[in-house]
């Protein structure tokens, strides 16, 4: 590991002024569950190491907010698990965080870390581009808004701009009533990144969101909204069908020691329709009015 100086503020403007100062010499430190690997094994060099967990403006909470609900940038994956507001309106979320590496992981491991990190297998980038997940970054510049789906550019490399730190995460209230579900395949069990990582939503207005990700550069979002996918009737060939069309984007790397690029695309659609039958079945359990399991 090569030396860094370390620097703990205890102000979002310092913090802000500190990497605005140093660029891509400096890195922000939350859980360090990612960026702690990083420096150990040299794949990341920064001069300055800007350790964000002090910092007053960062909060943990999860808060309710007219539009829906705010989820403050050092909460950790834990906390997004146990929320009862997350597990009720936003379960994919729930799900995707809870298959986060091991209970020590998700005890440190930030929403907002997992984000930054930008990897396209990312558990929780699938339900977030599902809900259509805002990020809310300050900077030099002041603050802005950015849908999810813009941040991610690949593995390691957000939109985000010098000097930018997240300082929340905002996900709209569902419009209607909407059953979700995470899935994912990995090569064993345990601790491992997932080979398919996917989220799906189910409206009761008839439309379907997929978000995947570990098949490309970044995650990706699809949405159906001819009502096939939805309904609970429609043959699983003619869902198969379209769900291969869908996921016409999917460009998994034959470079990959997880998987071959045909078995992920096979899971792919097996994953995929695998959610879309859960989701529909959460969706019926909010209907009769029956708690989430
Ligand atoms: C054993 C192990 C198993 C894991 N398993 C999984 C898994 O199954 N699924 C999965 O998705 N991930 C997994 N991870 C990865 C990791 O735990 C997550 O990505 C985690 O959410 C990162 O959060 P963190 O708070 O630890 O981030 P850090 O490591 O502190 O930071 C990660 C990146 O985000 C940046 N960053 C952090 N906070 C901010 C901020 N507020 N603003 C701007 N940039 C910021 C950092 O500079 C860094 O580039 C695993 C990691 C380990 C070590």
């Amino acid at each position: 590991m090569r030396a860094f100086a370390y620097e703990r503020p205890s102000h979002l403007d310092e913090g802000i002024a500190l990497l605005e100062q140093h660029g891509p010499d400096a890195r922000p430190l939350a859980g360090g569950t990612d960026l702690i690997i990083r420096l150990r094994d040299g794949s990341l060099q920064p001069r300055i190491v800007v350790d964000v967990k002090r910092i007053a403006e960062l909060d943990a909470g999860i808060a309710e907010q007219e539009e829906g609900l705010r989820i403050g940038a050092r909460t950790v994956m834990t906390d997004i698990t146990q929320d009862p507001r997350i597990r009720r309106d936003y379960r994919a979320l729930a799900d995707g965080a809870a298959v986060v590496g091991s209970v020590q992981i998700r005890n440190r491991a930030t929403l907002a870390g997992n984000i930054c990190n930008a990897s396209p297998a990312a558990d929780t980038a699938p339900a977030l581009l599902v809900y259509g997940a805002r990020v809310v970054v300050a900077g030099p510049g002041g603050t802005r808004s950015i849908p999810i789906d813009e941040v991610f550019v690949r593995s390691g490399m957000t939109t985000l701009e010098r000097g930018e730190l997240v300082t929340s995460v905002e996900l709209p209230r569902p419009r209607s009533p909407t059953g979700a579900v995470h899935v994912r395949r990995t090569r064993r069990r345990g601790h491992d990144l997932a080979s398919v990582t996917l989220a799906c939503a189910v409206s009761a207005d008839g439309k379907t969101r997929i978000g995947y990700g570990s098949l490309g550069p970044r995650p990706l979002l699809v949405v159906d909204e001819t009502g096939l996918l939805a309904d609970p009737a429609a043959p699983d060939l003619a869902k198969l069908r379209l769900l291969e069309t869908m996921f016409g984007e999917a460009s998994p790397s034959p470079r990959s020691m997880r998987a071959s690029p045909e078995y992920r695309l096979a899971m792919l659609r097996v994953l995929g329709l695998r959610a879309i039958g859960i989701a529909i079945g959460r969706l019926g359990e909010l209907r009769r009015g029956e708690a989430p399991a």
